[in-house]
């Protein structure tokens, strides 16, 4: 399996983990765009969310959970989540994952 979030689950690639569960694994982004900026991802290799919520709505449920429970660990009083799909909407690895944002004041639309 070559996918990088796969290795992280895996341990093989380190990365600074906040939280983990049976479902889901969350870390601190390599290249952060908010003071906090967490990836929730499921432990389930799925390309996209959609693919998450048919195969595994439990753990898509477990990755907003998680998320919330995050944003209230970190003191945010307001948060972004965020799923991109795709490489026109900015999506890079192929295994789903969820932004977890905040820390400052966020604008909207996001570009
Ligand atoms: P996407 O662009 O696919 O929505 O988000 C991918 C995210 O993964 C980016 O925000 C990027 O900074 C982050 N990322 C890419 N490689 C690594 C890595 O090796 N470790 C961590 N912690 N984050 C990564
Ligand atoms: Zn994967």
């Amino acid at each position: 399996m070559s996918c990088l979030f796969c290795k992280i689950i895996a341990g093989e690639i380190p990365a600074q983990i906040k939280y983990q569960d049976e479902l889901v694994v969350a870390f601190a982004d390599i290249n952060p765009q908010a003071p906090v900026h967490i990836l929730v991802i499921p432990k389930l290799h799925v390309e996209n969310a959609a693919e998450l919520a048919a195969q595994s709505p439990a753990a898509l449920t477990a990755v907003f959970t998680a998320a919330d429970q995050l944003a209230k660990t970190e003191g945010l009083t307001g948060y972004r989540t965020i799923f991109n799909t795709g490489a026109d909407a900015g999506q890079s690895v192929f295994h789903a994952h969820l932004h977890l944002m905040g820390g400052r004041g966020l604008a909207w639309p996001p570009g």
